[in-house]
């Protein structure tokens, strides 16, 4: 039988990476954190010195990309190449170059790939940009949440960043930009997605609207 799949979409501080976390411990199956594997991409591009406007060059560094989100201890880490990249990929610079990078379509064919093949093996929840329009339009269930900008920066400052929160909040901003705007698979609800504003809800409202939804 195909694996069970959910699907989070949203904006940065949207609220995705805690609800999804959460959502898939209650249900027992891995939980997707699909901007890791962005991330991972602009780590290596920056790493290498990669110009990704010249196709050659991002040609060949994804062509030898390794990259692995694996579950130790219950956290979720980026691998590349083996080498454990979680706590580099976090930076508001990497932020900003995965941003960048994801709107290159071969960086987005490298990666649709990579996710689905995760999909065979497990229920998953999957969270990112794209994952009920583009990469499982298929999915069992579709969220997508959303949160003004200010509440927001405010949750991402208050995760430990070392930026004011008005450089947290023009990031964030530019950030929307180029994901909702860009030609390739931009940041926005599937047509069949529940949506949620998460502006006023706690984790716990949000993981309690989901589960209800999907009759749990
Ligand atoms: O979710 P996170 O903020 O870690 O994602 C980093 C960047 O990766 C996003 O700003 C977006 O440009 C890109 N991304 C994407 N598609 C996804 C997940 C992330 O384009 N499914």
């Amino acid at each position: 039988m195909a694996a069970k799949i959910i699907t989070i979409d949203g904006p940065a501080g949207s609220g995705k990476t805690t609800v999804s976390k959460a959502l898939a411990q209650r249900l027992g199956w891995i939980y997707v954190d699909t901007g890791a594997l962005y991330r991972g991409v602009a780590f290596e591009v920056k790493r290498t010195g990669t110009d990704y406007n010249d196709d050659i060059e991002l040609e060949t560094l994804l062509s030898t990309l390794s990259l692995e989100l694996v579950t130790v201890e219950g956290a979720l880490k980026l691998l590349s190449s083996g080498c454990d990249i979680t706590d580099r990929i976090r930076t508001p610079e990497i932020s900003m170059l995965a941003s960048t990078v994801s709107a290159k379509p071969r960086v987005r064919a490298a990666l649709l790939e990579m996710q689905r093949l995760i999909a065979t093996k497990s229920d998953a929840v999957f969270e990112g940009r794209d994952m009920g329009t583009v990469v499982f339009p298929k999915a069992d269930h579709k969220f997508f949440l959303s949160a003004d900008l200010v509440t927001r920066a405010m949750r991402r400052h208050g995760e430990g960043s070392d930026q004011p929160l008005c450089e947290v909040e023009k990031d964030i901003a530019k950030r929307d930009k180029n994901d909702s705007e860009r030609k390739q698979a931009p940041l926005k609800a599937a047509d069949d997605a529940v949506i949620i504003d998460s502006t006023d809800l706690t984790i716990e409202e949000v993981v309690g609207r989901i589960l209800h939804e999907i009759g749990q």
